[in-house]
């Protein structure tokens, strides 16, 4: 491996670790729950098995190839690997962000796809869908994860948690953030008791993904 290589090795592991704190440091996941990895070439890094994502540090970096074999690193990569790398095989995607995040883990127990109470489901590609569940770290998990992520950048595990992908790291945490934002809005809005909340037709969202595609950009 070139210098080159290994500095961007290390910048990427840098910057899985920071994302990884940030799911335990905003709430989205408690004690070693969660995984995080980001794709550099050919090779994935990944966070370790059951380990407090406070005690990694640069030394502890993991790294694996699309087949799951270990490139470097001593600690045992995250059991949901099976599940990270079918969205690399299978997607674009540079980095995928795996939480239980309370409120996105308590709609994945109600629905097959979250109801579209906002335009913020546009982000994720339209309703976001439940994968059926699945044992943790199976490959059955990671099969039907890939079925409910067809065109969708983030679906929700049943009874488990989300798993969203980006271009960045950065972008796949947004995913995850807003992704949890509204499964907390729409079961905050359906516990109004006698009322359900309106939701967005096909024809809004697919208007609301249009107009993201200029969202934050120049004019
Ligand atoms: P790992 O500690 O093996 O990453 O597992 C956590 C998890 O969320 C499994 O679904
Ligand atoms: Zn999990």
């Amino acid at each position: 491996m070139s210098d080159h290589d290994q500095d961007a090795i290390g910048q990427a592991w840098e910057a899985v670790l920071a994302t990884a704190r940030r799911t335990a440091a905003e709430g989205l996941v408690v004690g070693t729950s969660g995984n995080v990895s980001a794709r550099v070439g050919d090779l994935v890094l990944v966070t370790p098995s059951a380990v407090r994502y406070e005690r990694l540090g640069p030394g502890d970096a993991v790294g694996v190839d699309l087949g799951g074999r270990r490139v470097f690193g001593d600690l045992p990569p995250t059991s949901e690997l099976p599940l990270h790398l079918a969205v690399y095989r299978n997607t674009p995607a540079a980095a995928v962000v795996h939480t239980h995040a309370v409120h996105a883990t308590a709609v994945s127990t109600l629905v097959t796809e979250v109801p579209a109470v906002h335009y913020a489901a546009a982000m994720l590609g339209g309703p976001v869908r439940t994968a059926p569940y699945a044992r943790y770290g199976t490959r059955e998990l990671a099969d039907g994860m890939l079925a409910a992520l067809r065109d969708r950048t983030g679906c929700l595990l049943r009874n488990h948690g989300t798993v969203t992908y980006g271009a960045t790291l950065d972008e796949a945490y947004d995913r995850t953030a807003q992704l949890e934002w509204m499964c907390r809005l729409w079961l905050t809005a359906s516990s109004v008791p006698g009322r359900s909340p309106s939701l967005l037709s096909p024809a809004q969202l697919h208007e609301a993904r249009e107009a993201l595609k200029g969202y934050g950009g120049p004019g």
